[in-house]
């Protein structure tokens, strides 16, 4: 059977993924609520420690397995990936809702990761140090952390969790994966690909179960001392429980969470071109990305043709079906909607609601000039940008996740910066300005981890470091090289051939 097929026959467009376990969890369409695209069954709290023991055994195999040799096993994966890119594509639209020329990006990501790693499994580069003592030689080498418990959020089911599987496994760790329920069935298609890819199936562990379960799980694995590394991607909320967790057993986790991205609109800003990544990164994927655009930050003398521009490009954009060429789709899940309701609610007097016709969910009475497809069969709602935004509103302090994004002006730039980092993320932040002065210092004040200048706060490439500050992460970076670090630890060896005892700094001459 062909690779093609047989991962068909996993994540059929007429088949849900069957995972085994405990208690159901139905994994639906956002985009049609009829679909069930997984059904998965739950394990309780001892499922995640019992997983961790099962890779425990299974990572003291793998890290024996040369690194070169596991890059091949990485390799395989990205070209199976490679192989499987559309019909992985389209479980991802279908499941979370994301446009499928997104989703196709999304699974370019894979891709590109497995390219960049494969050839780090020649190198892991450890150093030769000079001695301060004479006849002696100092070395230094990666080794890997053991069990990584990777969690993740389901906004990028199968992107995002690459950026830990990938380079985990790569270093010679074992993982245990705990994806989210509401994207169970993508999770399970890229587990099967590592998997036939070559990884054992001990050495990648695919677990569900919800957020207090897992949390339990993970409490009771890291008191055991069967996990060596976190890696959690999701709501700051969660993550600052998670990281305390960590911190209580010694251990720093890697820490992805949420985003409140400022984009600046210079005076000189080329407006248009402002405008179109406004409408990229702001409402693109129904704003439910990290590094979705939540604060526009505009200068006080281009304000109000800048929104008077914005506003007519949201109105004219398609929106629907996301198996079509719309700009966003559904909401990813209930659970999101619900939440984007209550954002909803935090709209004020004093604000001035543009670029739509409603609020709210979009339906037959409250309709969306242009919608692709039909909106009662599914979580769409319509896009909001809202202006009149002040620094103590909730919408700006908070992130939103969802299609909705606040306008502020400023007249200086250090009032621009001081705006950006007011609501204590740092994720992503960009500028749109045609002065490189303004770029650079934009750049020195503003307290993201990622910074763009005439681009939008959206866009991750494989090989550039990916991470946030403040409310964003604990400094933790994914991607390129810097990502090592995370799955890696540094051991030093010292050997001495002079055949006697030197004392270091007691036998040196100086
Ligand atoms: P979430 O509620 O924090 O959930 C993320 C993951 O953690 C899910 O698998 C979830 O399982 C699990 N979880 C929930 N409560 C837990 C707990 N107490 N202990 C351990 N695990 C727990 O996040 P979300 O709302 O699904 O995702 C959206 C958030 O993720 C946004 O804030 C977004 O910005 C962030 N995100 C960040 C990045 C980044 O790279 N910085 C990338 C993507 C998304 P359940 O599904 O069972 O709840």
């Amino acid at each position: 059977m062909s690779v093609q097929s047989t991962l068909n026959s996993v994540i059929g467009p007429d088949t849900p993924a069957r995972v085994d376990g405990g208690g159901e969890y139905l994994s639906r369409n956002p985009a049609n609520l009829e679909d069930v695209v997984a059904r998965v069954s739950l394990g309780g709290p001892e499922v995640l420690p019992a997983a961790t023991e099962q890779a425990q055994r299974a990572q003291r195999e793998w890290a024996q397995v040369p690194a070169p040799v596991r890059g091949r096993v990485i390799a395989g994966l990205g070209r199976l990936v490679e192989a499987n890119k559309e019909s992985l594509a389209r479980l991802v639209t279908r499941e979370i809702g994301k446009p499928y020329a997104e989703a196709l990006g999304e699974v370019q990501e894979i891709v590109d990761t497995c390219d960049f790693f494969l050839g780090e499994g020649r190198r892991l580069y450890g150093q030769t140090v000079p001695s301060e003592m004479p006849d002696k030689q100092l070395f230094t080498f990666r080794v890997p952390v053991g069990v990584a418990v990777v969690i993740t959020a389901g906004n990028f089911p199968v992107a995002v969790p690459s950026w830990y599987l990938v380079p985990a496994l790569l270093c010679g760790n074992a993982v245990v994966w705990k994806p989210a329920e509401y994207a169970a069935g993508a999770a399970r298609a890229l587990a099967e690909l590592a998997w036939r890819a070559g990884v054992p199936k001990g050495v990648l562990n695919l677990v569900y179960a919800d957020g207090e379960a897992t949390f339990q799980g993970l409490e009771t694995a890291l008191a055991a001392g069967t996990v060596n590394k976190v890696g959690f991607t999701g709501s700051s909320a969660v993550g600052s429980q998670v990281g305390a967790l960590c911190g209580k057993h010694l251990q720093s986790p890697c820490l992805e969470l949420g985003g409140k991205n400022p984009m600046i609109v210079a005076p000189d800003a080329e407006l248009d071109l402002a405008v179109e990544g406004a409408l990229f990164s702001g409402w693109g994927t129904a704003g439910q990305r990290c590094t979705s655009l939540g604060n526009l930050i505009v200068h006080r003398d281009v304000h109000d043709e800048f929104v008077r521009r914005l506003d007519a490009a949201l109105r004219s954009a398609t929106i629907g079906d996301p198996t079509g060429d719309v700009l966003y789709g559904p909401l990813l899940d209930q659970k999101f909607a619900d939440n984007f309701e209550r954002i909803l609610g935090e709209i004020g007097d004093h604000h001035t609601v543009l670029g739509s016709e409603s609020v709210g969910r979009i339906t037959e009475s409250a309709p969306r000039k242009g919608f692709h497809g039909d909106p009662a069969s599914g979580l769409y709602y319509h896009p909001v940008l809202l202006d009149g935004l002040r620094p103590d509103d909730h919408i700006f302090r908070n992130e939103t996740f969802g299609p909705i994004v606040g306008v502020s002006t400023y007249e200086t730039l250090d009032e621009a910066i001081e705006l950006g980092n007011a609501p204590g993320y740092g994720l992503s932040a960009a500028i749109y300005t045609t002065d490189p002065a303004t770029a650079f210092r934009f750049r020195q004040g503003i307290g993201a981890g990622m910074v763009s200048v005439n681009n939008s706060t959206s866009g991750a490439e494989a090989h550039l470091p990916f991470g946030g500050n403040g409310k964003s992460g604990n400094g933790s970076r994914q991607s390129g090289v810097w990502v090592l670090d995370q799955f890696t630890r540094w051991q030093s060896l010292n050997w001495d051939f002079s055949g006697k005892l030197q004392k270091a700094q007691m036998d040196v001459d100086t």
